[in-house]
């Protein structure tokens, strides 16, 4: 069963994700050479208990951390600590909260100092593929929309899209049904339907969408090494496309950014339920 939300509800899953955009925020801030990732994780803590919230990630299922930093080669799930970044690295940085019974998730892909053409090519291209797969959350569109869209710009990309991890519904659980892939599986699924909301986050690497998992036992790298790229938001389904609840005032990533979207965006054929 995917939950219907009210209005209510939406605005507090709202409320929720507005910490973790100013969590965002805050960061873009302080990502550059010479900050060790631990530093993230202490600062985004403090803004989240000072919201009145609680870091959603710290304690589920033992991870340790309130940000998950996932630094070049690392895709997700990256515990933060003693690594200090460094120039021309991608640092990616999921965060949770939980606010008044109700969850936020968001991520984002931030460039330390100057990256390269690959790795800028790699991020603007998971941003492009988030937007794309907001638009597609639409009342009326099968689920199967979502995936589409992020292939639709990754795949033609030679990207590789990862496929052991998706996203997923979110309310009153962090993790809630549906499961939200990344591709297209071939099949429909679930009709969306107005006051659903879910977690939709590509993440894709540079070269195989091929991961493994470290023997820390959270950290997912890529398998040949290359940089991975992620980027997430909390949006409720509407008549017209994804309402993104976790976008920042400062930090902006997953909007549809003009015409060289049209094509693949809202109302594309084959998109369509
Ligand atoms: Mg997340
Ligand atoms: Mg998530």
């Amino acid at each position: 069963m995917i939950a219907i939300r009210s209005e209510r509800e939406i605005g507090l899953i709202r409320e929720a994700n507005q910490i973790v955009a100013a969590v965002h925020d805050m960061l873009s801030g302080m990502v550059r050479p010479g900050v060790a990732t631990i530093e993230l994780d202490r600062a985004a803590e403090a803004l989240i208990r000072e919201r009145g919230a609680k870091p959603a990630f710290k304690g589920y299922r033992g991870f340790p951390a309130t940000l998950c930093v996932s630094v070049d080669e690392e895709v997700v799930h990256g515990i933060p600590g003693k690594r200090v970044l460094r120039e021309g690295e991608l640092v990616s940085i999921d965060c949770g909260a939980l606010y008044r019974g109700y969850y936020g998730d968001a991520a984002v892909t931030l460039p330390c100092g100057e990256v390269d053409e690959a790795r800028l090519g790699l991020m603007r291209a998971t941003s492009r593929a988030l937007a794309r797969a907001v638009a597609a959350a639409r009342a009326g569109n099968f689920l199967r929309a979502v995936g589409r869209a992020v292939e639709g710009v990754c795949r033609p990309a030679g990207y590789g899209i990862v496929r052991d991890f998706v996203g997923h519904g979110i309310g009153t659980e962090m993790h809630e049904e549906p499961q939200i892939l990344n591709f297209d599986s071939g099949e429909n699924g679930p009709l969306l339907r107005e006051g659903m909301v879910l977690a939709i986050e590509p993440m894709v690497n540079l070269g195989t969408h091929r991961v493994r998992v470290l023997r820390d036992g959270w950290t997912v790298v890529t398998a040949d090494g290359k940089p991975s790229a992620h980027f997430e938001h909390t949006v409720a389904v509407r008549k017209d496309g994804g309402e993104i609840l976790s976008q920042g005032s400062l930090l902006r990533w997953g909007l549809l950014d003009g015409v060289e979207d049209e094509a693949c965006g809202p109302g594309a054929a084959g998109e369509k339920a």
